[in-house]
């Protein structure tokens, strides 16, 4: 029984990525500059344009349209701007400085633990994983989960059902990914973040929303994991 859960179907802990493990590469290293280029092309202001996406997008949403709402390529379209180019492979240095404190040591002292890790984000592959591979994370990720691939978004609990079980999910939205833990049965951690939570809520979210843990320092991760690994595998010896 003991070995059954350990050995041939270790947990999964599972992250966010924008604002959980970095400040956003896509956003800033290759849709920004793009938007003040096409703000600058149609002689209009970069902040009415950015409205313009973020009221498309909020617009898809609304209409159910989970995946649609992320498709900043589509929605640029719609808006009748220039097509957005493929994110090109970044320089590693530079997407280095954009991730989060203790994030990579962390990383690291987690494929240590009897667990496997994956991403699991709202952005589309396309826009995420020049980044990971920059950075060397392709390797440290056992999976890479995206609306794009999955066809749905978080908080729907359909874009963890291909990892199973799931030990942890920790994301900076309480709305998308507490939530979307919280509907697929696994542990939710909840980082410090300055995102709001006004934009892409599912309507049928409780209005209380209650991670199991709250990070005020990302070093904390690995205990929490351990904890929970020797709390879980008790709890398979008993009941199973
Ligand atoms: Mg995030």
């Amino acid at each position: 029984m003991y070995a059954l859960q350990n050995k041939s179907r270790p947990w999964w802990v599972t992250f966010d990525f924008d604002h959980t493990l970095i400040k956003s590469p896509y956003w800033r290293l290759h849709f920004l500059p793009w938007l003040t280029r096409q703000a600058h092309h149609q002689n209009v202001d970069a902040t009415i344009l950015r409205r313009a996406i973020h009221d498309e997008g909020q617009r898809r949403w609304a209409r159910g349209e989970w995946v649609a709402s992320f498709d900043w390529s589509a929605i640029a379209q719609t808006l009748g701007l220039d097509p957005i180019p493929p994110a090109d492979q970044p320089d590693a240095t530079t997407v280095r400085n954009l991730v989060l404190p203790h994030v990579e040591t962390v990383l690291w002292s987690l494929k240590r633990l009897d667990v496997r890790l994956a991403v699991v984000t709202n952005g589309f592959k396309a826009f995420q994983s020049p980044y990971l591979k920059a950075l060397g994370w392709d390797y440290v990720f056992d999976a890479i989960v995206t609306p794009d691939i999955i066809g749905t978004a978080k908080p729907d609990p359909a874009m963890m059902k291909s990892l199973h079980p799931i030990l942890l999910h920790i994301g900076d939205r309480l709305t998308h990914d507490v939530l979307c833990a919280q509907r697929a049965g696994a542990g939710s951690a909840l980082v410090d973040s300055t995102m709001p939570e006004t934009d892409r809520i599912d309507p049928l979210s409780p209005s209380h929303i209650v991670p199991d843990f709250l990070i005020h320092d990302f070093r904390v991760i690995p205990s929490i994991v351990s904890t929970l690994l020797n709390t879980r595998n008790m709890a398979t010896v008993f009941f199973t």
